[in-house]
């Protein structure tokens, strides 16, 4: 039975609406299947369907790398059917209700409501609103205890589900961990329960899906909280749903060379370019980075992988930007003949290479030639993320102020006339001091580029952010610094820079204030009763809360003081607050495989390392392993080159 669109009705509408484009789908590389396209298929039996989401705009949830592989993984199945949403802005929103058009796919405008499972992937908490919206949109129960047999098993990936609990009542399972293999092995279990005609309902369903150890169902744990409101205990409630569960490693990321049809976005998005992962996972340690403790071990891609991507990529889409992503892609270990191998092969042409994200210290300016042979001259990042030696140790962040000054030294005197340094505000054991060294690491920044480079228009860039206390890390127990404080330490350093007449028109000082930091910190580390407060935001207004213009702290402070009411906890428990290692974490039952124990020793070496101790946790990918617990747990290994191989120009350009 098919499923009709709802395009006609919203094609009536788009010339009311801003950017209508980003609503209309048939985007090169994008998929339209049948509705029953098992049917037709050599495979037979049913089809399985997924509505796929990044809950954001068009314009942030097209790039995202995480759903454009699923959708691919999944449409290669001849018997399975996924399509893409995204968030639909509040002028759209309006037209939706008027008109009741409910949540589309963008693919082939078919209800959302209508799918199999819908699947939800957050890279930060500030989506969980978007995703209600759209819950609502769709005419999908909000709770998943009050959804029906036709309604869809709504499921949350990505980062944020490492802590699903806080959305623990609007989802019906989360997964931890890399999606391409869950993804596939979901679909076998609803294809399989389909296929025997549902037996046991919803409820069976999902009991398949949490037996398997890798899928959490909320509903199938329950939560005891003790008189001071810590959690007291999380246990299943029926016989075998097991105690933890386990997060997907993806080993071998050579065998899933995804995308390999990437998607060209109609609308303008952040994003243009060809993104590539040339590997997952970072093992260097840095205590407040929860995507490099999560992600763990480092899986490289081969060289010879990437550059058939690089290549088949270019050819499918057209783009004349390519990104070599992953959490820190100067570590790769063959990312100079990556980088000369690429630049060689696309000399001449109009395609340009980028390197998003580097260390200090892994950086080289014969890589930023490379990376630049083609195009112009941006501006290189850093990100020492401490402002002072003392901070960074804390962090394990180990730059040295003489690696960095060596580092701007040699781009400035190779041409560069912009760096631009990232760092972090309200780091644990933080002072202002710790804050002020910013700006005397800035201006020694700009003096050594003036003397290396002979010129006066050398600037430096200092962008700042707030510290959020993130799940499955060494701060997990620790206070997350209060927004007043926060700004107050930023007035200082701003005070500071502008005061130097001598540096102060060469250096450039971007910040946001502190009270979406604060959001952030009780929607990472909440508990089930932080759900409350999510509904209650979205209820009185609440979308779109990573956009400044549509952010509200009195919002989301007004709603989480009436939704806690009676709890004996409230903001200030679930942020500011430090945890002491016997406290149950709400995330405890949800296992990323780093060893609590090995966490626990981290954060005081953490403490100790602000009182002056010398510790360094070096990276296992080239010290012996330091016993974190992944490997062993999750039964992976480390992955890296070097396979030794070149890459040779393919064709004369
Ligand atoms: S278990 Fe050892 S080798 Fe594996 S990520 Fe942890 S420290 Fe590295």
């Amino acid at each position: 039975m098919s499923v009709a669109s709802v395009f006609p009705r919203l094609e009536a509408k788009l010339p009311s609406v801003q950017k209508p484009i980003q609503y209309v789908g048939g985007e090169l590389n994008s998929v339209v299947k049948d509705w029953d396209c098992a049917a037709s298929s050599e495979t037979g039996g049913p089809t399985v369907r997924w509505a796929l989401m990044y809950p954001d705009a068009y314009e942030v949830g097209l790039p995202n790398q995480g759903v454009q592989i699923l959708y691919e993984v999944l449409n290669e199945r001849d018997w399975i059917l996924a399509e893409r949403t995204y968030s639909v802005w509040p002028d759209m929103e309006k037209v939706m209700r008027e008109e009741q058009i409910p949540q589309f796919t963008v693919d082939s405008h078919r209800p959302v409501g209508a799918f199999d499972l819908f699947g939800l992937s957050f890279s930060t908490e500030l989506g969980y609103t978007n995703m209600l919206n759209a819950l609502d949109l769709a005419g999908i129960p909000l709770h998943a205890a009050d959804r029906g047999e036709d309604d869809p098993v709504v499921i949350a990936g990505g980062h944020a589900a490492f802590n699903p609990e806080p959305i623990a009542d609007f989802v019906d399972a989360a997964v931890l961990g890399d999606g391409e293999e869950v993804v596939l092995a979901i679909s076998e279990v609803v294809r399989e329960w389909k296929a025997e005609d549902r037996p046991g309902g919803r409820d069976e369903l999902l009991r398949r899906l949490a037996v398997t150890g890798n899928i959490y169902v909320p509903r199938f744990y329950d939560v005891a909280y003790a008189a001071d409101g810590s959690i007291e205990a999380v246990v299943p409630n029926r016989p075998g749903i097991p105690f933890r569960v386990r997060k997907h490693t993806l080993m071998d990321l050579d065998q899933w060379p995804y995308p390999a049809n990437p998607l060209v976005p109609l609308a303008e998005t952040v994003h243009e370019r060809f993104s590539v992962e040339i590997f997952r996972g970072c093992t260097r340690g840095c205590r407040f980075c929860q995507a490099g403790m999560i992600t763990r071990p480092v899986r490289e891609r081969s060289i010879k992988t990437i550059g058939d991507m690089v290549e088949n990529g270019i050819r499918k889409s057209g783009f004349e930007e390519v990104g070599l992503l992953s959490l820190s892609s100067a570590d790769h270990t063959e990312i100079g003949d990556v980088a000369k191998g690429l630049a060689d092969r696309y000399e001449g042409s109009n395609v340009s290479l980028s390197l998003p994200s580097t260390r200090v210290d892994a950086f080289n300016i014969t890589l930023a030639n490379e990376f630049s042979r083609n195009g112009r001259r941006s501006g290189l990042t850093f990100a020492p993320e401490g402002g002072s030696e003392r901070m960074r140790k804390v962090i394990n962040k180990m730059v040295t102020e003489e690696d960095l000054i060596r580092t701007v030294a040699a781009a400035y005197s190779h041409g560069w006339r912009q760096v631009k340094l990232y760092f972090m505000c309200g780091l644990p054991q933080e002072t202002d001091e710790d804050v002020l060294a910013i700006a005397d690491l800035a201006k020694r920044v700009i003096a050594k580029g003036r003397e290396v480079s002979g010129r006066n228009d050398i600037r430096c860039t200092v962008s700042i952010g707030g510290f959020v206390p993130k799940p499955h890390t060494p701060f997990q127990w620790a206070p997350q610094l209060d927004h007043e404080a926060t700004d107050e330490r930023l007035r200082l350093l701003r005070e500071v820079v502008r005061e130097d007449r001598k540096y102060a028109r060469a250096i450039g000082f971007r910040y946001h204030d502190g009270k979406p930091g604060i959001v952030e910190g009780l929607l990472s580390r909440g508990d089930r009763r932080v759900g409350r407060v999510i509904e209650e935001v979205w209820r009185d207004g609440g979308r779109f809360d990573g956009w400044s213009e549509h952010f509200s702290y009195d919002r989301w402070m007004a709603s989480a003081e009436k939704a806690l009411a009676g709890t004996g906890v409230d903001v200030d428990w679930y942020t500011t607050r430090e945890r002491d290692y016997d406290e149950v974490l709400p995330w405890e039952h949800l296992d990323s495989g780093l060893d609590k124990d090995w966490l626990w020793g981290d954060w005081e070496d953490a403490l100790a390392a602000a009182d002056g101790a010398d510790i360094e946790i070096e990276d296992c990918r080239w010290t012996p392993c330091y016993d974190c617990g992944v490997c062993p747990e999750m039964g992976t290994e480390i992955q890296v080159g070097p396979t030794g191989q070149k890459l040779l120009p393919l064709s004369v350009v």
